[in-house]
């Protein structure tokens, strides 16, 4: 058999993009399978949910969300760190930029190295990568919650951080009165999970139970479509969970008996790939994945950093 071409570099094809009005003033656009950004209107401002990865990327959602709305991008808020959901963000010119404490820490840590194994992993996604100014720095953080005033009628959006698990400072952005959830990679829709960075335990644990308890009417999450009304919400996030504890059984059997870390690669595979096989991004992530939930049963709890050498080696070991 021939050998996988690595991770999604020869994803050429460009996605059909679909700008969603979910309630007044609060769109998303998602496609097909590609990171999903969104937009929250406030009484004279707007704060933007995520930011692509290029600013070229970003003007280009931009673009679609001013056929709604004018009104200038007062905030924008990321999700957690990872390249194509922050390095777009020079094009919102904004005043704050708002992340996680620990956001702050692993780009501080790793944001150059993280954007050089994202751009090997998704060349796509980097549209005209020179338009990229630097590292993208937030400049206010926080370790619990922060609550934006939306002004008049239009209620508060809370931003909240949920517990380790993507990475270890995601928040999701909720609106309480619309019942809108913003939940970024912490739950995906349809699309396979990375958690090349993640805290397996954590994630499928307390940090969906909150995720769930915010009882979200429509859910944006970081990839796929947007569930709508509670049943197909929690649906999404049940299926995000049984992503993981699949992942957390398969590859936590074949570590106990003292396997290799390719048998649990494929133990895993074989588990996944009926349900999850034909999702966007399946094939690209479980190596990394898999990696990560070694790791954590050989008691390595801060993730390692990924680093383009690391990837290839990785993805040889696995998918080669
Ligand atoms: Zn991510």
């Amino acid at each position: 058999m021939a050998a996988k071409p690595f991770a999604s570099s020869t994803d050429l094809g460009e996605k059909t993009e679909t700008l969603e009005v979910l309630a007044d003033g609060v769109y998303a656009l998602t496609a097909e399978g590609d990171p999903n950004v969104g937009a929250i209107e406030g009484e004279d401002f707007l704060v933007a949910f995520e930011a692509r990865a290029t600013p070229v990327a970003a003007r280009d959602w931009l673009d679609k969300l001013r056929e709604h709305t004018d009104k200038p991008v007062k905030y924008l808020v990321l999700s957690h760190y990872h390249a194509v959901r922050v390095l777009g963000a020079s094009a919102f010119d904004v005043e704050v930029i708002i992340a996680h404490d620990n956001t702050w820490k692993l780009i501080k840590e790793r944001g150059k190295q993280d954007w050089d194994s994202e751009f090997g992993r998704m060349p796509r996604l980097f549209r005209e990568p020179d338009t990229i100014p630097g590292l993208t720095w937030p400049e206010v953080t926080f370790s619990d919650s922060m609550t934006i005033d939306l002004g008049g009628a239009r209620g508060k959006l809370v931003l909240q951080y949920c517990g380790r698990g993507h990475t270890a400072g995601d928040i999701v952005a909720w609106l309480p009165r619309q019942k809108v959830l913003f939940a970024g990679d912490l739950v995906e829709a349809e699309a396979a999970l990375y958690t090349g960075d993640a805290f397996h335990t954590d994630w499928s644990t307390g940090t969906l139970d909150r995720v769930k308890a915010f009882g979200a009417e429509a859910l944006v999450g970081g990839r796929g479509a947007v569930p709508r009304g509670r049943e197909a919400v929690d649906a999404a996030i049940e299926q995000t969970r049984s992503f993981l504890l699949v992942m957390r059984e398969k590859v936590g059997a074949v570590h106990a008996r003292g396997g290799s870390l390719k048998e649990a690669f494929e133990a895993t595979h074989q588990a996944l790939a009926p349900k999850f096989g034909a999702w966007p991004i399946f094939e690209h992530c479980l190596p990394f994945d898999v990696q990560r939930v070694w790791d954590e049963l050989d008691g390595i709890d801060w993730p390692r950093i990924w680093t383009a050498e690391r990837d290839r080696e990785v993805w040889d070991e696995l998918q080669g």
